[in-house]
């Protein structure tokens, strides 16, 4: 296990590169700083993360050879309460991105006021190449290896892109087997029948959807007749599609990664989810036409919502961009070039942090509930999202009209002044 102490990269360059996500949340949040007249040393403080581990994870694959993959995991601030974040396994993973998205989860939990710190993990890796044995012994591998930061109190997983709850279990039976004893509280987004919360699966979706409605409201704009497209058909998009049609809106455009499908009538998300149970993918789903995932975000729809991948929105398409709201069901969907152009013509934007709180939030709802070894309803769950979600969202809106600034500011302001706010009352251990 290798430890490196700060992140390489010399204060204040300038930003070089638009699609870097550790460039994209630093320039967000230089500005966020600046605006708090923040204090030099919380300041560098906040702008490195407490700890990044790389480590080689060694899998025995089943054809025999032994191949060595890539993990990360980064603790990026702590000063809250344990550290939260998920795990993703992807080919295009690095220390830079995972540093961003542990930044994000940071700013997302003070932005949502739960008490945890903000981390991330991630393992170089294409998921859809390898065997369920490979995967679980990957899981196993790069879990025992992380072991050291692992812990309740100390840092807990969750799903991200290409991992669910059958890779949480093994997370949690693995730190399990290692304390010789059950710890269900180590990781959330558990199978239910483990130790999950019961609306943990849906929580990002969910979330997503009630920040919509409550945007709808706020604008003025009736429910009936709104048209929206979805980018991402997985955890985040499809229960988001499939909520919002509940509520009455017409989703006109989803995709995933082998494009999407547009139907001007609205798609009937019932359809397209069995489609996909049945097929892995939306590619082939009859009821609309082809569309690229690059069509889709240009459509003339009033909601936007893209819960795929980071900055799908550049400032090469931010300018044909049509949608009035577009809600970040994805981390970092947007680069910060396309914030300001989105921002000139007036594009409602609820950022990632806000959007995508909700399965975060449920995760916390999960550690609560493991460590009180009683267990809530659905009803509650939902409620209680709800709940925090909508005071999140009136709390983002209400800082941004009092400081004249747009909601991505205003997000980063608010969680910002929460984190440091507690550096200041905890102060430097020497
Ligand atoms: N991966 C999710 C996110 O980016 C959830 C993290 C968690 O629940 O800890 O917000």
């Amino acid at each position: 296990m290798q430890s490196v102490p700060n992140i390489v990269r010399p204060d204040k360059d300038p930003v070089l590169n638009e699609e870097n996500p550790f460039e994209a949340m630093m320039e967000r949040f230089d500005r966020a700083a600046e605006l708090l007249n923040l204090e030099p040393g919380i300041y560098a403080v906040l702008r490195h993360p407490e700890k990044q581990i790389i480590t080689s994870v060694p899998v025995m694959m089943d054809n025999g050879e032994v191949e060595v993959f890539q993990g990360i995991r980064v603790l990026y601030n702590t000063s809250r309460g344990p550290a939260k974040g998920g795990i993703r396994f992807d080919a295009k993973v690095s220390l830079d991105e995972v540093t961003a998205l542990a930044a994000w989860m940071t700013w997302k939990c003070a932005v949502v006021d739960i008490p945890f710190g903000g981390a991330k993990g991630g393992v170089i890796c294409d998921p859809y190449r390898l065997s369920m044995g490979e995967l679980e012994r990957l899981t196993r591998r790069y879990t025992a290896s992380i072991l050291d930061v692992l812990g309740p109190d100390s840092d807990v997983p969750a799903p991200d892109v290409n991992t669910n709850e059958r890779v949480m279990a093994w997370i949690m039976d693995t730190y399990s087997m290692h304390m010789r004893h059950t710890v269900t509280s180590v990781v959330t987004g558990k199978p239910v029948a483990m130790g999950g919360s019961l609306g943990r699966r849906e929580a990002t979706g969910r979330g997503v959807k009630i920040v919509i409605r409550e945007a709808l409201r706020e604008l003025g704009i009736p429910v009936h007749g709104t048209t929206v497209a979805v980018q991402g058909f997985g955890n985040v998009g499809s229960v988001a599609a499939r909520l919002l049609e509940e509520e009455g809106l017409t989703v006109v455009a989803i995709s995933d990664m082998t494009g999407g499908v547009y139907n001007a009538n609205g798609i009937y998300i019932g359809e397209a989810l069995k489609w996909v149970a049945e097929h892995k993918f939306l590619e082939g789903f009859p009821h609309g036409e082809p569309i690229t995932n690059e069509e889709l975000l240009e459509l003339g729809v009033d909601v936007l919502v893209p819960a795929a991948l980071e900055n799908v929105i550049t400032k090469r398409n931010a300018p044909n961009i049509k949608a009035k709201i577009i809600a970040e069901g994805a981390n970092g969907p947007t680069t910060a070039p396309a914030d300001a152009i989105l921002d000139e013509k007036g594009v409602f934007v609820i950022p990632d942090i806000l959007a995508n709180a909700g399965g975060v939030t449920v995760s916390y709802f999960e550690w609560v509930q493991n460590r009180e070894g009683y267990f809530w309803s659905e009803e509650l769950v939902i409620k209680r999202l709800r709940e925090v979600m909508i005071r999140s969202f009136h709390n983002v809106l209400d800082y941004a009209r009092q400081h004249h600034v747009n909601l991505r500011t205003a997000s980063y302001m608010l969680a910002i002044d929460r984190v440091a706010a507690v550096h200041r009352m905890r102060g430097i251990y020497a």
